[in-house]
């Protein structure tokens, strides 16, 4: 049956909804536990230069092992942690695992590099987020050069006054930012050159079908053009194929990521592997 609700939208009730709804309120307590049962981790995604082929970052993505669940992708939970709340203990929890991780593979000698840690929206506003990220790399030694923050355009864009604030006072602690997923949302281009970032993302979308040339292909070679006029570094993700590297590269992208060169990596053996960690083809 449905049920008016305003003009010309109708609420539907059906098993289906329910059953959803049911699924979520069952997610969202098992998500409440599932750091103190040790169920979260951190997979890495390298970035590379394309210039000097050598890896320049990576990337910390958080995993979810649910128990009867299996695998469970971050874009299915963080909107619910996102949602609830729960993305604080999440997002401390990955940043402190992202920040020891790091220090250790610094430690063993592997080649200097940032780590990416991505920051949603609410962990972005969370009010005591300058003292935690400045607690977790006292406890955990990691010089706050090596932390890269990824943040989203929307993030920024619903109060750029305090998010300025916000990005001064990371850069002022040493932190390095880079915009998530750009080119994806609504930033405005010229509040762009007031951000204290380093580091322009390129979303996937656009890298997706740049071969084909049209709208995304001429949106990412803006970007990138964007991004260089400013001083920023930018990074492709989402590179498939060849096709796509050589693109992006003869356009003047500075760092790539995605499946040709790795998916991303459990933590354990990351270090080794790293050493001579150059891409087996040549672009
Ligand atoms: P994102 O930040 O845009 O991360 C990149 C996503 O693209 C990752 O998906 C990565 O596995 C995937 N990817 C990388 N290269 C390729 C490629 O060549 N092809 C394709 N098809 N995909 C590629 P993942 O790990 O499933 O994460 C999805 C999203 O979940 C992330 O998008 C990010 O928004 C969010 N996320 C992941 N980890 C965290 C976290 O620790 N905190 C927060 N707040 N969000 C996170
Ligand atoms: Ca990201
Ligand atoms: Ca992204
Ligand atoms: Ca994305």
């Amino acid at each position: 049956q449905a049920k008016e609700k305003g003009r010309n939208t109708f609420h539907f009730y059906t098993p289906e909804l329910h059953l959803r709804a049911h699924d979520t309120l069952t997610l969202e307590a098992s998500l409440r536990k599932a750091i103190e049962r040790d169920q979260l981790c951190l997979h890495f995604q390298p970035q590379f230069s394309l210039t000097r082929r050598r890896p320049v970052g990576l990337e910390a993505l958080v995993r979810w092992e649910h128990p009867e669940l299996g695998l469970i992708s971050p874009d299915r939970f963080i909107p619910l942690a996102e949602e609830t709340g729960l993305i604080v203990p999440i997002g401390e929890w990955v940043l402190r695992t992202a920040c020891r991780h790091h220090r250790e593979w610094l430690k063993m000698g592997m080649r200097p590099m940032r780590v990416a840690v991505n920051l949603s929206r609410r962990q972005f506003r969370q009010a005591n987020l300058i003292e935690m990220i400045g607690a977790i790399l006292d406890e955990t030694g990691l010089p706050p050069e090596y932390l890269e923050l990824e943040i989203t355009e929307s993030s920024i864009m619903n109060d750029v006054g305090s998010a300025i604030a916000t990005m001064r006072a990371l850069r002022e602690m040493g932190v390095h930012l880079a915009i998530d997923d750009f080119g994806s949302g609504y930033s405005s281009l010229s509040c762009l050159k007031q951000f204290p970032i380093s580091k322009l993302k390129i979303d996937r979308s656009f890298v997706r079908d740049l071969t084909l040339g049209g709208e995304n292909a001429a949106i990412t070679q803006a970007i990138i053009a964007l991004a260089r006029s400013l001083g920023l570094e930018v990074v492709a993700e989402g590179i498939e194929s060849k096709d796509q590297l050589r693109y992006l590269k003869k356009r003047g992208c500075h760092h790539g990521q995605g499946f040709l060169f790795s998916r991303p990596l459990p933590a354990a053996g990351l270090a080794e592997m790293a050493q001579d960690w150059i891409p087996r083809f040549t672009f």
